[in-house]
Parts: structure tokens; C-alpha cells; sequence
């Protein structure tokens, strides 16, 4: 019989924001508790928004952060502006801190190509989201093996879902950070199912971060719902590969409360008392009780937070929809460097297509 591996496991509020154990020194910094506080509420006011826009069909399909906002709140608010993030596409809440606009977010989702183009310079050399399972990681090494070339002390981080941890890619990923030391940390958000495939069938290991072990470097788990939890293990993760000791692995153990994306409906194959429970331990209630404990939160202060989130939700959403169409040759344009010939064809037809519908209209050709 195997014996089971241990690994660390860090989570310092329980559910119900109750401290298991000595907080952090960094902890007693309550302006930066208050501030993941408001992100990770910013980002759920968002995210709902963003799900009611999809229902509305003002975007197209987009996948909900619902319950997993203290993992991307902790990755945005440590990186620093010279890391670079190589994210999935479940991650609003990272993206947000890193000052992708809500109008590009929005855009992105709403199928136009200049929601990747970041303007705020903290986000310039950041990935897109990658939509193809598990791909980024091998990316994140890319990134990470020209930092460590170059002499730089920059990292790149990369996030993934539990079901991506399956792939090859991912595999290939671990081994080669491994092997060559890169600084890299791979974010795993294991939210319990990749679809409608769930975290016991995906698996036969009891840890998704042992894998980092076959590659030769360190892996732990935190509580994926305590911010603090989050927050601390990724610090320390950071530093070990800003300062040349090589790649972690943190699986944060979280649950996605919502649909896989906004193409899928949960309840075909959820039951709604696991859904029920997990409620119970999500990380927006749990910080938000422990800063009231203490003090530091109330329901004025919560009030004014909403409002401001809604009016910053609003004024974007308006940017975006006022926003003129792309050119429709753009869903082309960045595909490859030099179109083949089937594509180039494709191309100059919708250019003449456009030019036609504008004359048509008696409107002014723009680019
Ligand atoms: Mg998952």
C-alpha cells in the first residue's frame, strides 16, 4: 500500500472568520485586510454583472469567479508590476488588480480583440486568458526561462483549474520548471470540478500539488476561501522564485459556486446540498466576520462599498457599450502573423463586406 504523502495545508480563518491558529505577522496591516476585502467584493459585484450582461446577450459566453475570489485577490495584490501574469479564464479578480480595465474585461468576453490589448502598463507584458486547457503553463515556463536568462528577478505566474492538472501539458510544465529551476508559481484553483467532471473522478492522487513533487520542487495546499491563507503561502512562493530557489506549486482548495461557465447549467449534475454547504465557506462572509469582530467593518461601511463598486461597474459598462464596434476583419487580424491563404481570402472578404454595408448606410469608412 502507498503511504499517503504529507503536505503542508495553511488556513488561518475558519468559516465562519474565526482564526484557527496565530495570524501573520502581516495580518495586523488592517488597511491591506480591508483592501482584499473590497476586491474580492468588487470582483463578485462584477462577476454578477458581468453573468447578467451574458443572460441579456449584451456579451458572449463568460466564466464566473463566483467563490473563488480570494484566490485572484491574493495573486493581483502581490505580484509586482515587473511579473507577469499567464492567467486562465477564470480569473477576473486577478486581472482586475493588475489593472486590466473593467471595459477591456468586458470587451474580451464580448468577443472583441481590444480587451486583450491592456493599456495600464502593470499589465502590459501579461498573458491573454487562455482558454485551452492547461496550454498557459508551458507559456509561464517560456516567460519564466527568459527572466532566468536574462538575470532578472521577475516571476511569472500562472493559474489553472484542478481538471487542467490532468493534462500533458500541465505535466510538462511541472518537469521542465523543475528541471531548470525557473521562477514560476503555478496557482492551481481547485474549485472541485472541471465541468461536470468532479475533483474524486479526475485524480487518484489525494493532492492535485503532490505533482510538483515528481518534478522535483515544492508544492502545498492552502483553504483556497481564506484570503489570508491565500495571501500568506503565496508571499512566501514569490519570493522563493524572485530569488533564484526555483518553481512552487500552492493548490488552493476553493469551490465554484456558479455554473462552469455561462454555457453550462450545474444543476444537470450537482446536487444542490453540496452547492448548499459550500456556501457556508466562502471567503467574502468569512473575512468580512472576522473584520466586523474585530472592529474594523459594518453595514454602513458595507453599504458605501456596494455603491461605489456599482457606480465604478456602471460607468465601465457604459464605455463599453458606447464603445464602436470592431472592425469585423479583427476576429482575423491576430490569429497569425502571415494569414494562409483560405484565411487571407476570408479576411478581404469581410473588409469589402464592410466597406459595402458602409456605403450603403452613407456612413463614413473608419478604421
Ligand atoms: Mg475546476
Amino acid at each position: 500500500m502507498l503511504k499517503p504523502i504529507e503536505l503542508p495545508y495553511t488556513r488561518y480563518l475558519n468559516p465562519g472568520g474565526v482564526p484557527v491558529s496565530a495570524l501573520p505577522g502581516w495580518a495586523a496591516d488592517i488597511p491591506l485586510l480591508v483592501q482584499l476585502y473590497r476586491q474580492m467584493q468588487l470582483t463578485r459585484l462584477f462577476d454578477l454583472k458581468v453573468v447578467a450582461l451574458q443572460r441579456t446577450g449584451r456579451i458572449g459566453t463568460y466564466a464566473p469567479s463566483l467563490g473563488q475570489e480570494a484566490i485572484g485577490v491574493a495573486i493581483g495584490s502581490l505580484m509586482r508590476g515587473e511579473d507577469v501574469l499567464v492567467p486562465y479564464y477564470r480569473d477576473t479578480a486577478a486581472q482586475l488588480l493588475r489593472g486590466v480595465s473593467m471595459q477591456e474585461i468586458l470587451q474580451f468576453w464580448g468577443g472583441d480583440e481590444r480587451g486583450n490589448a491592456y493599456a495600464n502598463p502593470t499589465a502590459a507584458e501579461d498573458f491573454p486568458l487562455c482558454v485551452p486547457i492547461a496550454t498557459q503553463a508551458l507559456h509561464a515556463c517560456g516567460v519564466a526561462s527568459a527572466f532566468k536568462i536574462r538575470g532578472q528577478a521577475r516571476v511569472a505566474v500562472t493559474t489553472c483549474g484542478d481538471g487542467a492538472t490532468s493534462k500533458g501539458d500541465f505535466l510538462e510544465a511541472l518537469n521542465l520548471a523543475g528541471t531548470w529551476q525557473l521562477p514560476v508559481v503555478f496557482v492551481v484553483n481547485n474549485n472541485q470540478w472541471a465541468i461536470s467532471v468532479p475533483r474524486r473522478l479526475q485524480c487518484g492522487a489525494p493532492t492535485l500539488a503532490q505533482k510538483a513533487l515528481g518534478a522535483g520542487f515544492a508544492g502545498e495546499q492552502v483553504d483556497g476561501n481564506d484570503v489570508l491563507a491565500v495571501y500568506d503561502r503565496l508571499r512566501v512562493a514569490l519570493e522563493h522564485a524572485r530569488h533564484g530557489k526555483g518553481p512552487v506549486l500552492i493548490e488552493c482548495l476553493s469551490y465554484r459556486l456558479g455554473d462552469h461557465t455561462t454555457a453550462d447549467d450545474a444543476t444537470r449534475y450537482r446536487p444542490s446540498e453540496e452547492v448548499k454547504q459550500a456556501w457556508q465557506e466562502e471567503p467574502i462572509k468569512r473575512l468580512q466576520t472576522y473584520l466586523a469582530a474585530q472592529g474594523h467593518w459594518d453595514e454602513a461601511r458595507e453599504q458605501a462599498l456596494v455603491t461605489a463598486c456599482q457606480v465604478q461597474i456602471q460607468q465601465a459598462l457604459a464605455a463599453y457599450e458606447a464603445a464602436p464596434a470592431p472592425a469585423p476583419q479583427a476576429a482575423i487580424d491576430y490569429v497569425y502573423k502571415q494569414w494562409p491563404q483560405a484565411l487571407a481570402e476570408q479576411r478581404e472578404w469581410l473588409l469589402e463586406r464592410a466597406v459595402r454595408s458602409q456605403q450603403a448606410a452613407g456612413g463614413v469608412q473608419h478604421e
